[in-house]
């Protein structure tokens, strides 16, 4: 493709994506499509002549389009909100248009500096202390295995330097909450820590961290030759948005010499709202800490925020320099490969960089309140109806429901939650995603799409009641 025909395509491919958003509200939030039904209409083998593009978008129209989920329905409650807002779009574009790559500073001298402004904007923009530096991974996955891998080398004075995790005198321990995210389990276990070594700990009945527990579980680890070498904690958990108490697991970790962790992937954004600090109240005392800029803030997927108190640890974990990437100016400049896994890095920075300049702080701010209202909004709409109860404190823009009719209980009830969700998901009017919270499934209702007003939410309340008591009279 050359230069021109890219300009020719292109235009029509942004056509293509200004037309999906603006219809996107019109088509079935879920996808209803089989298993292998997509397969099933595309070519084993690959062309062996070229294709016209005409062709190709026209495939897109007719196999891909139907087998999506769209996650920018402004009817999409599933899961979390991912919101890839048309100007993060763009900087995407961009970067991909641009096709560098960061190996080194001197690789692409841009691509660091704009990293290091943005995710210092963002530092700024919640609320951190100068004390935090960022960088941009990919995921909250990758994140929060690269703070436990640093934990890792922290509590073993840098075995990897040594005989590895296979050379330590004493098992090292990572305490999660049942609450914590799979993604956190997974970094446990890639880290080398081993399942045995990895403490659930018990939670109150908001479903938050117990320092106390904590505490208890890490004296009696230390009694038994064990190292405790991290906790992680969870600000604004997946199933219900729980808070686990920073400032006291904080005071706790550092008693017992370990890492803390927190893993605010989804909440992380809603710290950009000085009246909602106080859920990651004691944040300071933490070493590491996650914010999924690609979720509720509006950055195109994939764009996770990674902040530490202790770069220099973080480089000596993370940093090989062969000769090839030796550069004059590795005194004076950071080299973002030394912080995180991959070598190469794509210009992410672009997309957040447009999405804060093209909305400003205040605009950021005011959509994540319009969120919150919409759902203390369904929160009351919920609770002051008969048979319905909300199950989660509603911190955030999730609304945890139940259908309770009288007399419905245990399984019955399961099978009731769960026949609903789906009347909902199938009608392909709202998507939803169901949970189990404390042994039984609830719906969680996830507000915060970018397109997402109050006429959606209370279109989707009559939509749910519908569905519960179609359910309930079948
Ligand atoms: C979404 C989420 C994750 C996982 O995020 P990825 O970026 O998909 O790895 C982890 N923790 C919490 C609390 C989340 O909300």
């Amino acid at each position: 493709m050359t230069p021109e025909e890219f300009r020719t395509i292109g235009h029509q491919l942004i056509d293509w994506i200004a037309d999906y958003r603006e219809r996107v509200g019109t088509l079935p939030v879920m996808a209803r499509t089989a298993p292998g039904e997509v397969r099933a209409q595309l070519p084993a083998d690959p062309p062996e002549t070229p294709e016209p593009f005409a062709a190709i978008l026209r495939d897109v129209d007719r196999i891909i389009l139907p087998g999506l989920s769209h996650w920018q329905h402004p009817s999409f409650f599933g899961y979390f909100p991912s919101n890839g807002a048309l100007a993060s779009v763009l900087g995407d574009y961009l970067s991909t248009g641009l096709g560098v790559l960061g190996l080194s500073w001197q690789s692409s001298p841009a691509l660091t500096e704009l990293e290091e402004v943005v995710t210092d904007w963002v530092r700024r923009m919640v609320g951190l202390s100068e004390a935090w530096s960022g960088v941009i991974q990919d995921t909250a996955s990758t994140s929060t295995l690269v703070a436990l891998i640093c934990a890792r080398e922290r509590a073993t004075d840098f075995s990897l330097a040594r005989g590895g995790l296979q050379g330590a005198p004493r098992p090292i321990v990572v305490y999660v909450s049942p609450h914590s995210h799979s993604s956190v389990e997974k970094a446990a276990l890639l880290a080398g820590i081993g399942r045995e070594h990895v403490r659930t700990v018990a939670c109150d009945a908001a479903g938050a961290m117990r320092p106390d527990a904590l505490d208890a579980c890490m004296a009696e680890d230390r009694s038994a030759g064990r190292t405790p070498a991290a906790v992680v904690a969870t600000v604004g958990t997946t199933a219900s948005t729980a808070i686990d108490p920073v400032g006291a697991i904080a005071a706790v970790a550092r008693a017992h010499g370990a890492w803390l962790h927190v893993d605010a992937a989804m909440a992380g954004s809603a710290m950009i709202l000085p009246e909602c600090r106080w859920m990651w109240e004691g944040i300071e005392g933490a070493d590491s800490l996650v914010i999924n800029a690609h979720k509720w803030l509006g950055a195109a997927f994939d764009c996770s925020l990674y902040y530490v108190r202790d770069a220099e640890h973080l480089v000596r974990v993370m940093s090989t320099s062969p000769s090839y990437l030796r550069a004059a100016a590795d005194g004076q400049v950071k080299n973002l490969r030394d912080w995180g896994i991959p070598l190469g890095r794509r210009f992410r920075a672009l997309k957040l960089w447009f999405l804060i300049r093209e909305q400003g702080v205040r605009g950021l701010q005011e959509r994540l309140r319009r969120d919150l209202a919409n759902a203390r909004w369904l929160e009351a709409q919920v609770r002051g109806t008969p048979g319905w109860e909300v199950v989660a404190p509603v911190h955030l823009q999730t609304v945890c429901v139940r259908h309770a009719p009288p007399g419905l209980t245990g399984e019955a009830l399961d099978r009731h939650t769960l026949a609903w969700a789906d009347r909902v998901n199938r009608s392909g009017a709202a998507y939803l995603t169901p949970a189990v919270l404390d042994g039984r499934w609830m719906v969680r209702i996830s507000i915060g799409g970018e397109r997402t007003e109050r006429a959606h939410v209370e279109a989707l309340w009559n939509t749910v009641r519908q569905a519960a008591e179609e359910d309930a009279a079948s």
